[in-house]
């Protein structure tokens, strides 16, 4: 099912002679996929440009502390509505420039998928910035509809409905005509096609129709089940020759307004997009010749987002294109087949969902505590040699301390069977716990000590290689995979992680990242590291009583609307940042939006709050009449458990 990343050979750990700031940036790649709006500042922390460079600058740290002043728990989500409005100008600017340069005889009317982030904000940022270009949404439910219908009044601007559709749906659509929208119904089966001619007849409204063409053409990547013949949605070949019939009979030729296809999401290579359009504006041309007169030529999705910086090298979480490659290409393309064909240019659609919103926000995180390996003060206390040791651990001393640079592998062996030895003695009860305990610790120190050797060094002996990584620490970060990235949990989606803070000293540790769910898969294990993809990332030893902070971002896209309840760990707290010149600080809090409770997620799994706590208090009554439980303290163990009941699922603090 998962598809892993390629391993690059990135080093991890850095000496702190060689850290810099600027070291920093280029070993989290911040240049790599932040698309201009991320960097790192004189005092290490991680900043927000959100609107390119030169422009405000959001010190990421100053957002952490309105959050903490405010007394919004951890995680929490940060949108940086500006990026969004960003983005949208950047794709419409794109396709309008392309435009201008090659002379094309047509428009561009993009359209925001909504089911790539539903969120109200998202979809009226996105629609408010997108208003000077007639910018439009995508639906591809009933549910979606009735957010569009409500959302988008701009009558030059497309909605388009793609999706398989019941009654309601069409009916839905057709209301959206009779307001006088530009509303479009993709055909994605044949029988949709004479329902809604039917039900366009019964309310007297001409219907907008798009026909989806099922291309060929395969996307690579994890999406690329999305086309083909065996794709789930559009037409084929013959079905659209019937179609065109089905119109012609009905005497609606003239309703077929647009073309639509999707070859999948995060297409990772140009050639496939290239292809898809060439394929693609042949099926329109011939539409077109067959007296379908088309207006709009749709793209679909597919405008994919370099998560991991690299500019592609295999990773199917980047991209080997610009978003300025990409729409030249399509311009370029369906000029050259219109030309070849003799048919009008066609105005282009896109439904570019992810390049949209990846990267307006990432959630912070605070990291509460670690699992280490052998940690320094167990290595220590059992170097020290003791009396009367049994054998078996004089011998593991014996190893570790003979170990050189020469016959690492060979200890390890030696280590590793000396280790099971002291296990199966323990388990015949001829070893105590106490001296087991001696030559675990004794079998981490040789481990270290290997990885030590090992570090920055690419041939290593290839029993030693993993090492590093074995005893790596575990970052406990307060947060659930599953709601909050579950495409990594799916399909290995990779993510910037990022600490948000202390960039201007060298991480020490090697680490992966665990959440707080229960689940062993509630893990991250693969990193975006320099140029390239690792199994640890390098951070900053904690300090006690000092809170670390990582930022996960490009969470922007389909994250926070697929994230589940895994533990029942539900949504979490929001913030809505923007710029402000005014304010010392370049931006203020617009907007915050609690996340779930634990009493709502418990509601959602049929508890009822009120019942859970009678139960409770019966039980705590009951205890008061026998005497095991004072009266006054009955009352607060009732109003604690009710407060619990009230508060955020995630951890607090400790
Ligand atoms: C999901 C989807 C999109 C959005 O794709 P992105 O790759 O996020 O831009 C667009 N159109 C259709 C039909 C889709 O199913």
């Amino acid at each position: 099912m998962s598809i892993p990343e390629q391993r690059s050979d990135a080093t991890t750990a850095m000496a702190p002679a060689d850290w810099s700031i600027d070291r920093a940036a280029q070993y989290y790649n911040l240049s790599g996929w932040g698309a201009g709006f991320f960097s790192v500042n004189e005092k290490g922390h991680v900043v927000v440009h959100p609107m390119g460079q030169p422009g405000p600058v959001i010190d990421l740290m100053d957002v952490v502390e309105d959050i903490r002043e405010r007394n919004i728990g951890f995680p929490c989500v940060v949108r940086f509505q500006d990026v969004l409005r960003a983005r949208v100008k950047q794709i419409n600017e794109a396709f309008g420039k392309a435009i201008a340069e090659m002379s094309y005889g047509a428009r561009y009317y993009g359209v925001f998928p909504v089911k790539v982030n539903q969120m109200r904000e998202v979809v009226e940022e996105i629609l408010d910035a997108g208003a000077p270009y007639h910018y439009g949404l995508e639906a591809g439910s009933k549910g979606e509809l009735l957010v569009v219908l409500g959302m988008n009044a701009d009558p030059e601007a497309l909605t388009i409905c793609n999706g398989y559709k019941d009654e309601e749906f069409l009916r839905l659509a057709l209301l959206g005509r009779k307001l006088g929208r530009k509303v479009i119904v993709v055909i994605e089966k044949l029988s949709e096609l004479p329902h809604l001619l039917r039900l366009a007849d019964e309310l007297g409204v001409e219907p907008m129709i798009g026909l989806r063409s099922k291309l060929t053409t395969r996307g690579t990547g994890k999406w690329e089940g999305s086309s083909g013949d065996f794709a789930k949605f559009g037409l084929t070949v013959p079905e659209l020759i019937h179609a065109v019939r089905i119109l012609k009979e009905a005497r609606k030729e003239h309703c077929a307004k647009l073309l639509h296809f999707h070859v999948g999401s995060q297409l990772t290579e140009i050639r496939v997009v290239k292809d898809a359009v060439n394929e693609g504006a042949r099926v329109y041309a011939k539409l077109r010749k067959m007296g379908l007169p088309i207006e709009y030529f749709d793209v679909g999705g597919g405008l994919g987002v370099d998560y991991v910086g690299t500019h592609s090298n295999g990773y199917t979480s980047s991209v080997n294109y610009t978003m300025d490659e990409y729409v030249g290409d399509i311009v370029y393309n369906v000029q050259r087949v219109c030309m070849n064909e003799g048919v009008p240019e066609p105005h282009i659609v896109s439904e570019s969902g992810r390049a949209v919103t990846a990267h307006h926000s990432c959630i912070i995180m605070n990291v509460f505590g670690q699992i280490e390996i052998g940690s320094v003060e167990e290595i220590a206390q059992a170097s020290i040699p003791q009396p009367n040791e049994p054998k078996v651990v004089r011998e593991m001393r014996e190893i570790v301390a003979s170990m050189t640079p020469r016959n690492r592998a060979e200890a390890y062996h030696d280590a590793a069977a000396k280790k099971e030895e002291a296990l199966q003695m323990f388990k015949l009860g001829i070893l105590g716990l106490e001296e087991r305990a001696v030559v675990e610790s004794l079998f981490w120190k040789l481990v270290r000590g290997i990885a030590d050797l090992n570090r920055g060094k690419k041939r290593l002996p290839r029993e030693t290689k993993d090492l590093g990584d074995k005893i790596a620490d575990q970052y406990m970060a307060n947060f659930s995979l599953f709601q909050s990235a579950p495409d990594h949990w799916a399909f290995d989606q990779l993510f910037p992680i990022v600490p948000v803070h202390r960039m201007g000293e060298a991480p020490t540790r090697d680490t992966t990242i665990v959440d707080i769910t229960c689940d062993s898969d509630g893990k991250i294990d693969r990193f975006i590291e320099g140029d390239g993809v690792d199994e640890t990332l390098s951070l900053h030893a904690l300090r006690p009583g000092e809170p670390y902070y990582l930022g996960m971002f490009m969470t922007g896209a389909y994250q926070d609307i697929m994230g589940d309840m895994h533990n029942l760990f539900g949504r979490v707290n929001e913030i809505h940042v923007f710029v402000d010149d005014e304010d010392p600080e370049d931006f203020y809090i617009e907007e915050v939006i609690p996340g779930d409770t634990i009493e709502k997620v418990l509601s959602r799994v049929q508890y009822e709050p009120a019942d859970l706590f009678r139960r409770v208090k019966t039980a705590l009554d009951q205890k008061v009449k026998e005497g095991a439980i004072r009266p006054k303290e009955g009352v607060s163990l009732q109003d604690f458990y009710e407060s619990v009941m009230k508060g955020y699922t995630y951890l607090g603090g400790v």
